[in-house]
């Protein structure tokens, strides 16, 4: 995209949220509703992720939960990334057996480095005021959410539901820094957790390892066929 058509594509008002516009309508019959937001780099997605959307999901009520991958993390700029196009595409295979979820690639559209408040302001002006919007996390990613780029806006924006990670305790002096003193509201959710990393699934197919089992099929075979992270782990 040329700057000048970047340009234009961020002044067009939006129409659709989503790629496959499968929960465009949320809210606007005026019924009210619960929207999930699973971001991430999802380099690759795996099971963890899965298992932790799905369980938010039937925990909290959510009417859908919707995967955005990140196009630049912030905090993750000491190692390449996989191509925006590739995490896209596995998100997309891993979530289509299940009708609740679907991708957006809002974050990757926008460009540059990401940040949620950004994508909770473009979540929060497309849906009427009836979509209550959660941004799950794992225990490890909510023990970051005070240093996010205007925080308090995006404790205004969201609720947070924050799923248990193994390897990642959250004490109760931590979550009281977490939500500053009410400033962010956080659900706290004890699933049934998997110890799986993208990290772990990225050193295991740079050393020839199986991944079968650790994340969908589909996208294991994407993996595969399109040689990803065979060059070994930065
Ligand atoms: P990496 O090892 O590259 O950091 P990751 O497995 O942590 O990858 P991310 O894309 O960084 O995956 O994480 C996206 C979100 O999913 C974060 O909120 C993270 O806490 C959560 N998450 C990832 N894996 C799990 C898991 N096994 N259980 C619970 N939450 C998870
Ligand atoms: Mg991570």
């Amino acid at each position: 995209m040329t700057a000048n058509a970047k340009v234009a594509f961020q002044n067009e008002p939006r129409t659709s949220i989503n790629l496959f516009g499968r929960f465009d309508d949320l809210g606007h019959h005026g019924l009210p509703a619960r929207l999930g937001i699973m971001g991430g780099t999802f380099d690759p997605i795996h099971i963890g992720h899965l298992a932790c959307a799905e369980q938010a999901r039937e925990a909290f009520n959510l009417d859908a939960v919707i995967f955005i991958p990140t196009n630049i993390p912030v905090f993750k700029q000491d190692r390449k990334v996989t191509s925006a196009a590739d995490r896209l595409e596995m998100c997309k295979l891993a979530v289509e057996s299940n009708p609740a979820f679907d991708v957006s690639a809002l974050e990757i559209e926008r460009g540059g480095e990401t940040y949620a408040v950004d994508t909770l302001r473009e979540l929060r002006a497309f849906y009427p005021e009836n979509v209550e919007l959660f941004f799950i996390t794992g225990a490890d990613a909510v023990a970051h959410i005070t240093r996010w780029k205007e925080s308090s806006e995006v404790a205004h924006l969201a609720q947070f539901i924050a799923v248990t990670r193994p390897g990642f305790s959250l004490t109760a002096e931590k979550k009281e820094e977490i939500e500053q003193g009410g400033l962010f509201k956080v659900h706290y959710l004890e699933a049934t957790s998997l110890a799986i990393s993208s990290s772990d699934l990225r050193e295991r197919v740079s050393k020839s390892k199986s991944i079968r089992y650790l994340t969908m099929q589909r996208v294991r075979d994407y993996i595969l066929t399109k040689g990803l992270y065979q060059e070994g782990v930065e």
